[in-house]
């Protein structure tokens, strides 16, 4: 295992022990806490002797976003007993449901912009950020990112980027300075292989839009019959803590727009591992223009999921359209 990972977990344990042994002092529920603090030793000696993050059945190595989230496995996904399965499916689908819960709504309407998105998990839960906030007089914020990795662990990173955009976008800072603490807070509270890429930008009532891309595929903007990516892009975040963000300005026209993407939608593969690819999708877009946004959106998932036909999902799909009314 990476040697930043394997300290990372080394701390993860020994923090837990501390915990147990504070809880033994005051005595709560000493059985329970003695089986756990045993297995917290065990899993430290398998660090000892390095065979800490492999499998006990088959040996091979156990899936890190699972060990991120309970450095106590011992066990790969496929040699979980039945009761561990159950318990994991459980707990997947209750954390579908919070992250359901963490999107914008379907369909919005403010300040002369429409929106509307699809946001669909590969499995469960996705690692693909998208969010909405009206900051009012400073604007509609929007947000469409992915973030490094797959499943529970990616999940989470997602719940925290909207966390942090949420508690950012209301001090009324710039959208540069909106970046840089989010990509500074996001750099000291991840893993160093975790980073996000996203766009941020923000509409205003007149029609002028900033965009921020931060590592993520450039944003399509659809105009006069033609579709052409918005150039400019600075590092994904959290990837250094003192990142510089560039931001881009554009102002649009009533029945222009905007599509962000995530790379779920651009590295969609067939059953012959062709790539969807981002032409496909400016070529659809601009034979499109006069189309309503959700019938727009409604084609673009239809033409991928025929692409895709029985093709193994493999990645978070977003597809998020701006329109301006
Ligand atoms: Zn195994």
């Amino acid at each position: 295992m990476a040697t930043a990972i394997n300290s990372f977990m080394q701390q993860q344990l020994l923090a837990r022990r501390e915990r147990l042994q504070d809880a033994l002092t005051e005595n709560r529920h000493p059985d329970h806490l003695h089986a756990l603090l045993d297995e917290v030793d065990r899993a430290l000696s398998r660090m000892q002797d390095g065979s800490y993050g492999l499998c006990e059945t088959c040996h091979d190595t156990i899936e890190s976003d699972r060990l991120i989230c309970d450095p106590l496995v011992r066990f790969c996904l496929d040699h979980l007993s039945r009761q561990e399965r159950n318990a994991l499916e459980r707990d997947l689908e209750l954390a579908a449901r919070v992250q359901k819960g963490l999107l914008p709504p379907q369909r919005l309407e403010r300040h002369g912009w429409s929106i509307c998105y699809h946001y669909e998990p590969a499995q469960l839960v996705s690692g693909d950020y998208c969010d909405v906030v009206d900051a009012e007089d400073s604007g509609l914020y929007f947000m469409v990112g992915d973030v490094s990795g797959k499943g529970v662990a990616a999940s989470m990173l997602m719940a925290h980027l909207h966390a942090m955009f949420r508690t950012l976008i209301p001090m009324g800072l710039s959208l540069k300075r909106v970046l840089e603490h989010a990509s500074r807070v996001f750099a000291e509270s991840v893993l160093p292989n975790q980073y996000a890429t996203l766009v941020c930008g923000r509409g205003f009532a007149d029609g002028r839009i900033e965009i921020s891309n931060a590592g993520h595929p450039a944003p399509l903007l659809a105009r006069d019959g033609a579709v052409r990516p918005v150039e400019g892009s600075s590092l994904p975040v959290g990837m250094f803590g003192k990142e510089e963000f560039s931001l881009v300005e554009l102002s649009l026209r009533p029945g222009e727009r905007l599509i962000l993407y995530s790379d779920g939608v651009s590295e969609a593969m067939d059953a012959s591992s062709s790539e969807y690819g981002v032409e496909r999708l400016c070529r659809l877009v601009g034979e499109n223009q006069s189309a309503g946004a959700m019938d727009l959106l409604g084609l673009c998932r239809c033409d991928l999921d025929t692409f895709r036909g029985q093709a193994q999902r493999h990645d978070d799909i977003t597809l998020f359209i701006l329109s301006r009314q």
